[in-house]
């Protein structure tokens, strides 16, 4: 079973060492094959392609909240998504 992390703001999932069950290699996000979806994104062992860990992405609701905490990817998301929304044509 994947390891599911529930608030993408929360610390130290990134570079937490994870075993993959099936084969035994180990390591930390920064090493998995990442397969970005639409609501989350699954970081895949890069031995076997099991699925060990999957990130739900933050709501605007959630990143505004992180930043407003100062976390500073939140502050740099936020910056992005507002300027994403800002340019949305016939907004
Ligand atoms: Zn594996």
């Amino acid at each position: 079973m994947p390891d599911l992390i529930d608030d993408y703001f929360q610390p130290g999932w990134r570079t937490r060492t994870v075993e993959c069950a099936a084969c035994e290699w180990r390591g930390d996000s920064r090493d998995m094959s990442l397969q970005p979806h639409e609501d989350l994104s699954e970081y895949l062992c890069p031995r076997c392609e099991d699925i060990l860990l999957v990130v739900r992405h933050p709501d605007l609701a959630r990143v505004r909240e992180a930043a407003a905490a100062g976390h500073p990817e939140a502050i740099g998301q936020l910056a992005l998504l507002e300027e994403y929304l800002q340019g949305r044509p016939g907004s």
